[in-house]
């Protein structure tokens, strides 16, 4: 590896589901190493014991091992560095860049009211007072009074933030525990970060990350572990880039409790992980030259530039992604597709007794069920009747195709009497043109005289082509449903759920 190749670094917080715009952001790091021949850190940023469960940090591992993209180096657990993070407040707090505040929220509310400030944020009292360690009290940064903290943004130019406005901000908690700004910033020297990839809500945190670098690498902080080393080479600011945030169509902020955001979702709904990748490497960036939007992971890691990525929000439109999923499924050879319906057709997810499944039956359907389906957990549904005893009657469908006068009773007699002429010629062909005859012997269209067999046969109104379906399902079991649905209409009668 190049001496000088990129070190990227994903640092989730499992603190829930791992959230699409997550997932990108692990995308736009994975790319930016995988196109440069660097390293892909994963860094669990794990400090805040309250919120953060280990079940959320499984999640995040399967997740990213699910799309392609698990790590080359890591997971490092910043719940495992504490001694690293004390070694920094230690050195900063000797270098009187930290002072104790024993101020509570209302007690700094209630002064800037009186002194007529209404922008909240902490007003400097104890910053001359000299205050001791401990007692509970927080570490606080002193950030300068004035001047300009840059922000050199590859995606955005240089984002100025007025150090007037900067309060100094908590960088240990009363009871010692660092923030995020300093462990995140301690990592990121340490782990010799050179490009920080990450999402637009922290670009207002930056500046303080900036702040906190520049100290830590006045102290001779480096990458290999030492501190207070003054001939030690002061590790270089890395390369920022805050990627656009997700919007939905109401073009408001993703919603954790409002919109499907959980990746953990889309893999459980059959979204291909591939096509869950190349939909995710859409938001926020577009092939060059007018390339088509559907393109192979190889083409992502060749075109893809960190520059290229848009300021503005993005769009993340389910209905895109699932109409993607499709063309994906679609494209896949029949067997590959076979095997990835596998989850849904096995086990207890599927909706049939284990033992009733039918591969041989399956594929038979399956190049058909392939062009009909966006994602794989609508298989069961088009192939259910094949393994049940009797089909899953939709009530809405049953009533629209087999009541009032439409002639379901007649045109159910008549296909039992030319279905049962066919004799072995039971090929989707042969059963086309017996229902063609019979939808012309009772002069309905063709779809007109398919929706009450479809029905009988099938408990729904849509699903796979009906002649592939009847010849899948054999002439014994088609004729029995065929017979019972027409004795139910003749009685007026509805199947019993
Ligand atoms: N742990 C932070 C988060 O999940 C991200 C930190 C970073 O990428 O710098 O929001
Ligand atoms: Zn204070």
């Amino acid at each position: 590896m190049a001496p000088d190749a990129p070190r990227v670094r994903f640092a989730p917080s499992p603190t829930g589901y791992f959230h699409v715009g997550s997932a990108r952001t692990a995308l736009f790091n994975w790319l930016v190493a995988r196109q440069s021949g660097g390293t892909y850190v994963l860094r669990i940023e794990d400090t805040d014991a309250e919120r953060n469960r280990e079940e959320w940090v499984d999640g995040i591992l399967s997740a990213l091992h699910w799309l392609g993209m698990d790590a080359d180096e890591g997971p490092y657990r910043q719940s495992l560095r504490a001694e690293r993070y004390h070694e920094a407040i230690d050195a900063l707090w000797a270098a009187g860049r930290l002072y104790a505040c024993g101020c509570t929220h209302d007690e700094v509310t209630a002064r800037n009211k009186a002194a007529g400030i209404l922008t909240p944020g902490y007003d400097g009292h104890c910053r001359g007072l000299g205050l001791p360690r401990g007692e509970g009290r927080a570490l606080r940064f002193s950030t300068p009074d004035e001047g300009t903290t840059v922000v050199p943004d590859v995606i955005r130019g240089d984002v100025e933030f007025p150090c007037a406005a900067m309060d100094d901000f908590v960088a240990v908690k009363g009871n010692g525990a660092p923030l995020f700004v300093l462990a995140n910033v301690v990592d990121d020297i340490d782990m010799a970060i050179t490009h920080v990839i990450r999402g637009e809500d922290l670009l207002p945190t930056t500046p303080r990350c900036i702040l906190m670098w520049d100290a830590l690498a006045a102290l001779g902080w480096t990458t290999d572990g030492s501190v207070g080393d003054p001939g030690a080479p002061t590790p270089p600011l890395p390369v920022f880039a805050h990627l656009p945030m997700l919007v939905n169509e109401a073009r408001k902020k993703l919603s954790k409790r409002k919109d499907p955001v959980a990746v953990e979702s889309y893999r459980d709904q059959g979204y291909l992980p591939e096509a869950f990748v190349n939909y995710l490497g859409l938001l926020g960036w577009s092939p060059p030259n007018d390339e088509d939007e559907v393109f192979t992971r190889d083409q992502m890691v060749e075109w893809f530039r960190l520059a290229d990525v848009n300021h503005s929000p993005a769009f993340f439109d389910v209905a895109k992604l699932t109409h993607m999923n499709g063309e994906y499924i679609r494209a896949l050879p029949t067997d590959a597709f076979v095997e990835a319906c596998r989850p849904w057709l096995t086990g207890s997810a599927a909706p049939w007794p284990e033992a009733s499944f039918d591969e041989a039956a399956f594929g038979a359907m399956a190049p058909v069920v392939q062009e009909r389906v966006a994602v794989l957990a609508e298989v069961p549904a088009m192939v259910d009747f094949l393994f049940l005893d009797t089909p899953e009657f939709d009530p809405d469908a049953w009533a629209k195709a087999m009541a009032g006068d439409d002639g379901a009773s007649t045109i159910l007699s008549a296909a039992i009497d030319s279905y049962m002429a066919l004799g072995d010629d039971w090929t989707a062909a042969a059963l086309h043109a017996a229902t063609l005859a019979v939808a012309e012997s009772v002069d309905r269209k063709l779809g007109k005289a398919q929706a009450p067999i479809r029905v009988a046969v099938t408990g729904r109104r849509v699903g796979p082509p009906l002649f592939e379906a009847l010849e899948a399902l054999g002439p014994d079991r088609t004729l029995a449903r065929l017979r019972s649905a027409a004795e139910l209409v003749a009685g007026g009668r509805t199947p019993t759920p």
